[in-house]
């Protein structure tokens, strides 16, 4: 963020390329369509990206009540210079590091984090099923949260593809693979 301030980027050039990123209708649809059919499937919104560009991407998208929760990294506009964006870490440095030991970034551990969402929010056992879309390399590490049963749908030919391939054995990996490539088959 810090390299498109020092471009001249605005504050609203960013927002507007936040806006207008594709997002297929098909994933939108499959969600939507899941909160309809089954009132008691909760959504949770994980990643390591930041709470500007999360925010402003569900809102453009009417998606913001769908999720229970949204963690991410904090980010605010700097009030001194209003086109920057200031990124902040989930896990701040001034923080006990998270000894996360399958590659999670200093920032963020998204096991731990899914592990303390659901300890939460009725501890795991209370989930009948859950179900995990990804495609990054730090995605791997919640899947080792998860149990047997659970499913993972899984971007064919990303990072987290390739890790399940390589290391999901070693791992002891529990839950069931489903890759995808297009968007329509999460819908399916
Ligand atoms: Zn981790």
């Amino acid at each position: 963020m810090k390299d498109l301030y020092e471009q001249g980027s605005k504050k609203d050039d960013i927002l507007n390329a936040l806006r207008i990123l594709p997002f297929h209708p098909a994933m939108k649809r499959a969600v939507t369509s899941l909160q309809d059919r089954s009132k008691n499937t909760t959504f949770l919104c994980l990643s390591n990206s930041n709470e500007v560009y999360i925010n402003t991407i569900l809102e453009k998208h009417g998606l913001t009540s769908l999720f229970s929760q949204i963690i991410t990294n904090p980010a605010h506009w700097n009030p001194s210079s209003p086109d920057h964006l200031i990124i902040g870490r989930r896990l701040p440095a001034t923080e006990p590091p998270h000894g996360c030991t399958v590659g999670c970034l200093a920032n963020m551990c998204k096991g731990d984090e899914l592990d303390a969402y659901l300890a939460a929010n009725g501890g795991k056992e209370s989930y009948d099923k859950i179900v995990y879309v990804g495609d990054g390399g730090n995605d791997f590490c919640p899947l080792l949260r998860m149990r047997e049963g659970d499913l993972i749908c899984c971007r064919k030919g990303f990072e987290l593809d390739e890790r399940i391939k390589n290391e999901g054995k070693a791992c002891g990996l529990k839950v069931d693979v489903k890759l995808w490539e297009q968007a329509w088959q999460i819908d399916e």
